[in-house]
């Protein structure tokens, strides 16, 4: 029964690459918390802005109302920070609160962007801004001087282009069985319809990937991510 948090840039990027992990604890009894840190009214919501008439604060209520349904779609709870978007800018008060969000938590794991994106301003900002929080938020300076939180473990998910983003992936999570709640998700958000077909075939190409490392003829579907930390276990 894990406690997940997951950071999102944008209110539908955990959908396209971590629906299925989020799907996948929570069908085992788990939590999963989405917080975004912004719409992504303005550079992620081309289908919204083709209706000459549209304003921003109409996208940002379309997109909180799909991700709500995709996130709803998953088995977790979605909010959003609303910090604005290209560019994204997370100032100190903000970062307070993300610590404060892990600390309520205490997530067992923690999901964010990867460090690196040539494509988007934005991702690369909420790597920084939660790494940064979640080692205030673990123990970092003096540990008495900090109300802190058992470490979660850190795990990043996919970008769009990977090798342009230096992702290396170091965890295959086999989706197979949740993969419909995946497809819901997606569905939910027609603001990006266009990516459904693209995470469809990666998650396919990954399954094939996990199948060849693994050897588990019946992965289907799968999703990558990259640890950070290295893993502590008690035997091998
Ligand atoms: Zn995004």
């Amino acid at each position: 029964m894990k406690r997940m948090l997951v950071f999102s840039a944008h209110a539908a990027d955990f959908v396209w690459r971590a629906g299925g992990a989020i799907a996948s604890v929570c069908a085992q009894g788990g939590q999963a918390r989405v917080v975004a840190l912004s719409y992504g009214e303005r550079g992620e919501s081309g289908e919204l802005w083709k209706d000459p008439k549209q304003t921003i604060e109409r996208v940002k209520a379309i997109r909180h109302a799909e991700a709500t349904r995709a996130a709803q779609a998953l088995g977790a709870s979605f909010e959003c920070l609303d910090l604005g978007d290209y560019p994204l800018r997370v100032n100190d008060k903000a970062v307070e609160r993300l610590i404060e969000i892990i600390v309520e938590t205490a997530p067992d794991l923690l999901l964010t962007h990867a460090e690196k994106d040539p494509f988007n301003p934005d991702h690369p900002v909420t790597y920084q801004a939660v790494e940064k929080a979640r080692q205030l938020a673990t123990g970092a300076g003096v540990a008495s001087a900090f109300r802190t939180v058992r470490p979660p473990e850190l795990l990043l998910f996919e970008p769009h282009q990977p090798e342009l983003c230096g992702f290396v992936p170091t965890l295959f999570l086999d989706i197979t069985p949740v993969w419909e709640k995946k497809q819901k998700a997606m569905e939910a958000f027609a603001s990006q319809g266009y990516l459904r077909q693209y995470y469809s075939e990666r998650a396919a190409h990954r399954a094939n990937h996990a199948r060849r490392i693994a050897g588990h003829k019946n992965i289907e579907r799968a999703e990558a991510f990259q640890r950070v930390l290295p893993q502590v276990v008690r035997s091998l």
